[in-house]
């Protein structure tokens, strides 16, 4: 590592711009994970829906997945117009005729404050207000 420069000064400047782009990184990886979600969901939905080739009930307790703190409506594909919305849990307004992937609060976090992703707050839940974050 010698052809690092010796100075402190540059050495924290270069280390926070690496920080920066570790955060970056991570964020877009944590968007195209959900949206690879989204698409393995479409992708069940669209192999089960014309024969409902589904097994036979079984008995016993349906499991019910727990509610979701945070929902985030993607956009559909690279066309689509509108942004992606963070919804608090149990928000049921929708921009689009998208169906919104569960996300923790700290996903919510992440993609509400993100330029790179530049999610919008949906404005009548302000999930925003949930998380104590100020976006203006
Ligand atoms: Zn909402």
């Amino acid at each position: 590592m010698s052809d690092l420069p010796p100075d402190p000064p540059r050495l924290r400047a270069i280390l926070t711009h690496l920080e920066r782009q570790i955060a970056e990184t991570e964020t877009v990886g944590l968007y195209l994970r959900l949206q690879c979600e989204e698409v393995r969901k479409a992708l069940a939905r669209a192999s089960s829906a014309p024969g409902r080739e589904r097994p036979a009930q079984r008995p016993g307790p349906r499991r019910r997945a727990p509610a979701a703190e945070y929902l985030m409506e993607s956009k559909s594909g690279p066309a689509d117009p509108l942004p992606v919305v963070v919804h608090a849990g149990g928000c049921t307004l929708r921009q689009g005729r998208r169906t919104p992937s569960a996300i923790t609060a700290q996903q919510a976090r992440i993609v509400l404050t993100d330029t790179v992703i530049g999610a919008e707050p949906c404005p009548v839940c302000r999930p925003e207000n949930k998380l104590g974050i100020d976006l203006a």
